[in-house]
């Protein structure tokens, strides 16, 4: 039976209980199904499940029920993405990618623009738009296999956060004009939403657009814009009636940033990179025609995209290829005369994370079921963004901590071929100590963990 990281066995977790136990190989289909009526399934005491990674069965949640089962055509859908992804896949980028190295914009539109020409961009999107009709299964199979090959991420900013919106509430000519430049990566698009001062509490934000004729003037700046130095575009909150309730008086907008009086400067982070700015705006016209929706309800369409952006921070996928680097460098460290994955301790850690990460892995299946039934994704995200990240920086953790001084290093060091000395980072090794850093953001960016737990006590605990 073929797993989710590749291997050929099943996965009996019993939360709270035993731990996870490794079976032999189990049925391909018909497995035992999958049933609870838990809403966290984190709680792990409360939680008891049979789940084989990447055959996932059946798995009931109030009125929502999804069968994972894969049928025959499922399995032969497995094969032609893995075959495809083997074909096409640059071995030097998949090689980047796992290292943990610092991407740069042509990383990610090279396979951007492969998945483009295979028409496999987008697969989550319409048909009428340039997606896929896959179901449910199908994208489950996709994102696995491309964590089982060290894809690179795309750019989430144009593809999951403001198609989602120009689709529901943008006009007919915005549909036309810029669905198709994200689906072929003619446009990159950043985020304009935070400000200095407006991160948390977003709302108190004071970039201001005046309504001038055809067109608005905006005034203002932006702060932590992720890839505003690679965008053609931004969407843009600004305050456009200054004397309204904070949002009530909030337009979204989508702004060329080639037009005039828009100034994009670096910020360097922790780990050495550049992917953050600031941009400042400073007398900038905007059609009017490039506000999304109604003047005054930015407000609305800001949190349908933040819970799309949510769900996309869990970052499922990027984690089961985290783990499988952990492992790999697990294998081959030393530790007690052995080698570190043969370590008690640190196997129980490991095992830990990786339960976390499975339950996690129903979680968002079963958001995007809730999505596949058309209903939007609810404040569930918020749960998925906390749960998700934590997962993560326990991973860049345990990596670094196995590394030891080998990782200390920031970037991947050019090795002089002349030196009479071993690399300073060994093959296994890669990004530890920047990754590691730089993962510390993952608490904070797409609303901090601690904003998404007084959402998760309003709007789903109703506290
Ligand atoms: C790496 C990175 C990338 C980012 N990319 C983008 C981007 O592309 N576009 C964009 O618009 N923004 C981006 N951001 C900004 C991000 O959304 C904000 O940093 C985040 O919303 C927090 O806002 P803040 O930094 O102003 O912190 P503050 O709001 O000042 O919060 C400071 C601390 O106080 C806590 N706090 C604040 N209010 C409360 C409260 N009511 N209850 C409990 N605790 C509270 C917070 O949790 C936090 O720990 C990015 C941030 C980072 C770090």
């Amino acid at each position: 039976m073929t797993s989710a990281f590749g291997g050929q066995r099943s996965i009996q977790l019993s939360y709270g209980c035993v731990g996870p136990r490794v079976l032999d190989d189990g049925p391909r289909r018909n497995s035992p199904a999958f049933s609870s009526g838990c809403h966290i399934l984190w709680i792990k005491s409360s939680v008891a499940f049979v789940a084989d990674l990447g055959n996932i069965t059946e798995f009931n949640n109030e009125d929502i029920t999804m069968d994972l089962a894969y049928t025959d055509d499922e399995l032969a859908f497995q094969d032609e993405v893995r075959s495809f992804i083997g074909q096409n896949l640059p071995a030097e980028l998949a090689a980047k990618v796992k290292s943990g190295a610092h991407l740069e914009k042509e990383d990610i539109a090279t396979w951007h623009d492969i998945l483009y020409q295979k028409g496999w961009v987008a697969p989550g999107w319409p048909v009428e738009h340039g997606g896929k009709d896959w179901t449910l299964t199908q994208r489950h199979i996709f994102q696995s296999e491309s964590a089982r090959a060290w894809t690179p991420p795309l750019s989430p900013f144009g593809l999951a956060m403001v198609a989602p919106v120009i689709m529901n509430f943008g006009s007919d000519e915005q549909k036309a004009h810029y669905l198709p430049r994200i689906l072929s990566g003619e446009d990159l698009w950043c985020q304009g939403y935070s400000e200095p001062g407006s991160g948390s509490d977003l709302a108190s934000l004071r970039t201001k657009a005046e309504g001038q004729g055809d067109h608005y003037l905006v005034n203002g700046q932006k702060i932590w814009t992720t890839e505003a130095h690679w965008a053609d575009m931004i969407f843009l909150l600004v305050r456009t009636d200054p004397d309204s309730k904070p949002q009530e008086g909030i337009s979204f907008l989508l702004v060329d940033m080639k037009t005039p009086g828009i100034t994009v400067r670096p910020i360097i982070t922790i780990d050495g990179a550049h992917s953050l700015n600031e941009v400042f705006f400073e007398d900038v016209r905007v059609p009017k025609e490039n506000r999304v929706g109604e003047e005054g309800m930015g407000w609305t369409y800001a949190k349908f995209l933040l819970g799309n952006e949510r769900t996309g921070i869990a970052g499922v996928k990027r984690s089961k290829m985290r783990v499988e680097r952990l492992k790999e460098i697990a294998r081959t460290e030393p530790a007690g005369g052995g080698r570190l994955i043969e370590d008690a301790s640190f196997r129980r850690r490991l095992a830990e994370v990786e339960m976390d990460l499975l339950a996690l892995e129903y979680t968002e299946l079963r958001g995007l079921s809730r999505e596949n039934s058309g209903r939007g994704p609810g404040p569930e995200s918020s749960l998925l963004k906390i749960k998700g990240t934590e997962i993560q920086q326990a991973l860049t953790q345990l990596t670094y901590e196995a590394m030891g001084y080998q990782g200390l290093p920031y970037g991947l060091p050019e090795t002089d071929p002349s030196a009479n000395l071993p690399p300073i980072i060994p093959e296994h090794g890669g990004v530890t100590t920047g990754d590691h850093l730089y993962m510390r953001a993952a608490s904070i960016y797409g609303g901090s963990n601690e904003i998404q737990r007084n959402i998760i006590a309003k709007a789903v605990l109703g506290l």
